[in-house]
């Protein structure tokens, strides 16, 4: 922030697993299907359905604690947090107060070459509740509400941050750099029905503290928080004061509105889950979920930094696609780092986001781009037509060898060219004499001959060099 204002913002952050079942009965875990298809008397609060632990959530949830360098809890149980609405049929939502999964962590985010810590309180488990659907409005003014209880019981993480973000700026970074590790973790992905969504407290000098809630994706954070300071900045302006509250931020106005003075944990009278046994968090379990915790992104980072000494853009675009990442690394084995580097963040990535998409999901294969590159590598390839080669391979994935032959893609040999230079000479003699009679001007004309007769493989020195010899040999 340009002036002294003292921002002071924590983020409690909810993520959606990509589970195959539920977390609480054995329904499948999928919201895109026809409304309320995904469903049991379990995850609709039926009187005396009994629920069962998902334990792959378990393990998730010890993966995500090592990577962000957490104490997990020996000995930690579920909790009924209570609530009466529409979206939770039981009137209590299952989840863990007394004892998450894990506490006291500490995740490393870089924002402009500057490393800063954001100390991480807690991670817990609990459920989704349904999704709500409005028709014809928002909450206020809609004309009847529907409810899918498809994503009740999607499993969630939560993750609570220490109030130690200083701007909207470190939040949303912080945010997109969590996003890759649960990527890396295989906990969630982006480009699945699966969200990230979080609640936001924040507070300027020492004020009181307001939370921000529904703030959908990664990106929307820097803005809801944006708006909120300047709002707290301007009731204290004007000598008024900050309540505390819970404010709900809009997207589409890119603003916050109050939904209600501030409730405090205690409201929600949380008692014991009787039904769920105690979850005994021992080393075995520890260990087993810590095999399956990869190379996480800032460790790629270091690593690619220094094994290749390719650019921190480079690297940067490279780790944001694992999968790419990883075909890198055998690609660099054989060819220079940086010419990989390049051409795979470079008009690869480019087309594979013109194209809307992922690089696993393209089609093409490694070797493949190994193809192009040796063809670059041996000059026997414009840049240009480089290029090209790759976007078709997106566009329509088939052997390159094909389309470098299809569209002809290739430079020209070099005793290919000689032979179009002798026939452009023999039929040009007018263009010849004019040169001999001093009229340097009359190559450009002899080479542009030279390129259209030979359909733009000839390179353009070459051409003039060859034209040259010839002339004056
Ligand atoms: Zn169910």
């Amino acid at each position: 922030m340009s002036d002294e204002t003292e921002v002071m913002i924590g983020l409690e952050t909810h993520v959606q697993l990509d589970t195959d079942t539920k977390l609480l009965c054995g329904c499948e875990n999928e919201q895109d299907s026809d409304p309320n298809t995904n469903v049991c008397p379990t995850c609709l609060g039926h009187p005396g359905a009994k629920p069962r632990l998902n334990e792959k959530v378990i393990e998730e949830a010890l993966k995500l604690a090592e990577a962000l360098d957490c104490d997990v809890n020996e000995d930690v149980f579920f909790s009924r947090k209570t609530y009466f609405y529409p979206d939770m049929s039981k009137n209590f939502q299952t989840t863990q107060f007394e004892l998450p999964v894990a506490e006291n962590g500490n995740f490393e985010i870089s924002l402009e070459d500057q490393d800063i810590d954001i100390g991480i309180k807690r991670i817990h488990i609990e459920e989704d509740p349904a999704k709500l659907d409005h028709v014809g409005g928002d909450i206020s003014n809609s004309d009847y509400t529907l409810v899918d209880y498809n994503r009740a019981g999607t499993p969630l993480l939560e993750i609570v941050t220490k109030p130690d973000f200083t701007s909207p700026q470190e939040a949303r970074e912080y945010l997109q750099q969590l996003e890759r590790v649960l990527e890396y973790l295989e906990i969630y992905f982006s480009d699945t029905e699966f969200s990230i969504k979080s609640d936001a407290n924040v507070s300027i000098d020492g004020g009181n503290r307001v939370e921000v809630k529904n703030i959908t994706g990664t990106k929307e954070v820097e803005k809801a928080l944006s708006f909120e300071i300047s709002r707290q900045k301007q009731m204290t302006a004007r000598g008024g004061e900050v309540e505390q509250e819970t404010r709900s931020f809009n997207s589409d106005m890119g603003s916050t509105t109050s939904m209600r003075k501030k409730e405090t944990e205690e409201d929600y009278g949380y008692i014991f889950e009787p039904d769920l046994t105690r979850q005994e968090l021992d080393e075995e379990r520890k260990s087993a979920a810590s095999e399956k915790v990869p190379e996480l992104p800032r460790q790629k980072f270091s690593r690619f930094k220094e094994e290749y000494g390719i650019a921190d853009k480079l690297i940067e675009s490279l780790i944001s696609v694992p999968a790419m990442a990883d075909d890198f690394e055998n690609l660099a084995e054989e060819h220079e780092p940086e010419l990989v580097a390049s051409w795979m963040t470079g008009e690869l990535k480019k087309t594979l986001n013109y194209n809307e998409v992922s690089y696993e999901e393209s089609g093409v294969k490694t070797e493949w781009i190994e193809y192009v590159l040796e063809l670059l590598e041996e000059d026997k390839i414009s840049d240009r037509n480089a290029e090209q080669l790759l976007r078709d391979l997106v566009e329509e994935p088939r052997g390159p060898e094909e389309i470098v032959e299809q569209e002809d893609l290739l430079k020209a040999e070099d005793d290919e060219v000689d032979q179009v230079v002798e026939q452009v000479i023999e039929d040009n003699p007018d263009a010849v004499e004019d040169y001999n009679s001093g009229e340097e001007g009359a190559i450009n004309f002899l080479v542009g001959q030279v390129m259209r007769q030979s359909g733009g493989k000839a390179d353009p020195n070459t051409a003039r060099e060859k034209i040259l010899d010839r002339l004056e040999g």
